[in-house]
């Protein structure tokens, strides 16, 4: 991993602190050596000043002690010396270099260092300027001046000439180094003052630090602990948490942030929310579109069913029709041949038998072959429905005319609830008659005496596509339909009625029907609350299918 990877997985404090930190470090330092040295600079310079100064004014000074040689008064000049703090010794020699005066204690002996020390302004060394350090650390400052004689030489213009004369001025006067001062300062004094300073400023940099790696961590620490909270919080909410809120009152750009983050969050909180309803009401819709699905399938697998019956229903009735005509004619003439017999004076028995035999053929005969039209009918026929403008109402009445007297017998009243505005329908009127017929009949079949069956019938106005429809019930008060025969109901040969009674063929007819007429039948009922059978057929819409021959109502005896 290189240091730029390792910078950036830092975390926010540390890419924030260590470089501030190291700036803060570097520039506190940075003054406070510069500083340092500046001071130690000043104290040195002005030691060096005055140690300059008072060499050079005692050298002026010296000149006629040094040139007479008078003792006393060198060291008498020399006295005024030790009042200055650094003064560690001071001595005066003649050209020679022979001692005329000294003052305080000196050991040449105990030079570890001397070195000249350089001129400030011309850089040249100055010989008579030495550092010392003695064998012992200590640190000395040497100076070193001549001590100058001027001599005027006279010439013959200015041999008249009274009063002193000016050194500066005059040409003639000549110069001669007559004798030597030599200063030792000590460096202790400043020395000391430099560490002092060094301490105090060390101390100044290391408090100034502190209180700036202090301000820092404040400083630090108020940026990153909201960022942290944001980061805390954008945590939950990716764990999928959207009822967290990010709780910073600041009005700075942090502040902002996390306002933004809460509408972020509150604006997720909606989607989702959403989302979720989306959810329930797509997964109610594929409930709801399943049951319709189920419903629809059940009723594809139902019609397939009924028309594969109806196929083979018809073929069986094809076969048959043929020979129960030759039953029931060869029956009829029989008969016939009989009953004249009969009528020619035979009385016998065995006649009287045979005419009640060939009378039952007959009947039955004929039975069979209502049956066998009715199966030729169910299976769609080559002939052609024909489709007139009905009214459905109508209908209803004459029906009403052919089973009132059978509901009459049994102590059943028929109620009769018609729409007078619904409007009227292209149907087969023939058709339709055996349909009502039929569920009339099956509910008379299945209702207790002193009970009612209610036929209504009412329009449903245009939806959509569709130019509304005829509602057509049959409501009775009977013994009801469980729940699992219903479905078998519009099967053809499907009865629970006794051998004899019922051929099961009322409702597959009807329900051939009614889907010729492009609408359909449904059934309500529950074992021991009645039946409702409901019939839609719709105002304009009609099946192009219309292959089915018209009912011919003759009696009204169930077609089934
Ligand atoms: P069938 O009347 O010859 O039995 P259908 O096809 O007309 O044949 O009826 C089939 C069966 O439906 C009947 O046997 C009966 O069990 C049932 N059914 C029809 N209508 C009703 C009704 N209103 N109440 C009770 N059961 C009924």
């Amino acid at each position: 991993m290189n240091l730029l990877q390792r910078v950036t997985r830092c975390k926010l404090r540390t890419k924030f602190a260590v470089p501030i930190a190291l700036l803060l470090i570097t520039g506190i330092m940075t003054t406070s050596w510069y500083m340092i040295t500046r001071q130690e600079e000043s104290f040195r310079r002005e030691l060096e000043t005055s140690g300059e100064t008072m060499v050079h004014i005692i050298a002026k000074n010296a000149e006629s002690g040094v040139l007479f040689e008078t003792k006393y008064e060198l060291k008498d000049l020399l006295s005024i010396l030790p009042s200055f703090e650094a003064f560690t010794y001071a001595n005066i020699t003649n050209k020679e270099g022979v001692l005329l005066a000294e003052l305080g204690k000196w050991d040449d002996k105990k030079i570890s260092i001397k070195r000249a020390k350089p001129n400030k302004e011309t850089g040249i060394d100055a010989s008579h300027d030495f550092f010392i350090r003695t064998i012992d650390g200590k640190e000395y400052i040497e100076y070193n001046h001549p001590v100058i004689s001027y001599k005027e030489q006279l010439s013959r213009e200015n041999l008249g000439m009274t009063g002193g004369f000016d050194k500066s001025t005059s040409p003639n006067v000549v110069t001669e180094r007559i004798g030597n001062i030599r200063l030792i300062l000590s460096l202790k004094t400043v020395n000391e003052s430099i560490a002092d300073a060094r301490r105090t400023a060390i101390l100044m940099a290391l408090t100034v630090l502190f209180l700036a790696i202090l301000i820092l961590t404040l400083f630090v620490k108020a940026i990153t602990k909201p960022v942290k909270k944001l980061v805390e919080v954008t945590d939950q909410v990716s764990k999928g948490d959207l009822d967290i809120e990010v709780e910073i009152k600041q009005h700075d750009e942090i502040g902002q942030l996390a306002n933004t983050f809460n509408k972020m969050i509150s604006s997720l909180r909606e989607s989702r929310l959403e989302i979720e309803e989306y959810n329930r009401n797509l997964e109610e819709k594929i409930v709801e579109r399943t049951v319709a699905l189920e419903e629809a399938q059940a009723q594809l697998i139902q019609s397939e069913k009924i028309s594969a019956i109806g196929q083979l229903a018809a073929g069986v009735a094809h076969e048959l029709n043929n020979p129960l005509g030759g039953i029931l004619g060869y029956a009829q003439f029989a008969l016939e041949k009989m009953k004249k017999r009969a009528a020619n004076g035979d009385d016998s028995d065995e006649l009287k038998g045979y005419i009640q035999y060939l009378t039952h053929i007959e009947t039955q005969s004929r039975r069979c072959k209502a049956i066998v039209q009715n199966l030729l009918r169910f299976s769609r026929s080559s002939r052609t429905t024909e489709f007139v403008e009905t009214d459905i109402n109508q209908i209803i009445e004459d029906t009403r005319t052919f089973v009132e007297h059978q509901l009459h017998m049994k102590q059943i009243t028929l109620v009769v609830e018609l729409e007078p505005t619904i409007p009227k329908i292209l149907a087969n009127p023939g058709q339709l008659q055996q349909v009502f017929t039929n569920l009339i009949i099956n509910a008379m079949h299945a209702s207790p005496t002193d009970t009612q069956i209610t036929i209504k019938t009412h329009f449903s106005p245009a939806v959509g596509e569709f130019d509304g429809a005829v509602e057509i019930q049959v409501i009775d008060e009977g013994e009801g339909i469980p729940q699992e025969i219903q479905k078998k109901i519009f099967e053809p040969f499907f009865t629970t009625k006794e051998v004899g009674k019922g051929t099961g063929l009322g409702l597959s007819l009807s329900y051939g029907i009614i889907r010729e007429h492009g609408g359909e039948i449904r059934v309500d009922s529950a074992p021991g609350e009645g039946a409702k059978f409901t019939i839609t057929l719709p105002v304009q819409k009609l099946s192009d299918n219309t292959d089915i021959s018209p009912k011919e109502i003759l009696t009204p005896e169930k077609s089934g």
